[in-house]
């Protein structure tokens, strides 16, 4: 099998069947997002505890693109520290654009999203996700616990 049918296939698998759909039960941090390009919209709850992310849940419509990279994002980041999760949305925003790929992710599934760098229009569906999550672990978004 081709590489690029490959990553197809991982980006369809993931939009006829998306992990993690739904919503977190007292979410800490709650962000809606979308791309008004495509028409694609995400909402993104999440669990955090002691930096932790320890759920991601996502809802939305929209292109399979911009879908699938939710679902991939939201199987990677559980379980993961805040700033690793900044550091890997940071990496994969540049492969995105086409900037390279980071060794990190070169075995990962998430570089399906690679080739979307090669559609310009499209980099915005594969980023909404990351950028949401980007937005979302900006500490003033976080719902104080008091
Ligand atoms: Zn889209």
């Amino acid at each position: 099998m081709a590489l690029d049918e490959l990553y197809q296939e991982i980006i369809l698998d993931h939009y006829k069947h998306p992990r993690n759909r739904g919503e977190v039960d007292n979410a800490d941090v709650v962000i809606s997002s979308d791309n008004p390009f495509c028409g694609d919209r995400l909402r993104l709850t999440l669990k955090i505890d002691d930096g932790v992310i320890t759920c991601a849940r996502f809802e939305g419509q929209g292109c399979a693109i911009s879908q699938a990279s939710a679902s991939l994002m939201s199987e990677r980041i559980e379980g993961i520290a805040v700033p690793q999760a900044l550091d890997l949305t940071e990496q994969v925003l540049r492969m995105i654009r086409g900037e390279g790929v980071a060794d990190v992710l070169e075995n990962d599934e998430l570089s399906a999203l690679k080739g979307v760098s090669a559609f310009p229009t499209r980099i915005k569906c594969a980023s909404l996700a990351w950028n949401a999550l980007k937005k979302a672990l900006n500490p003033t978004n976080k719902k104080s616990r008091l």
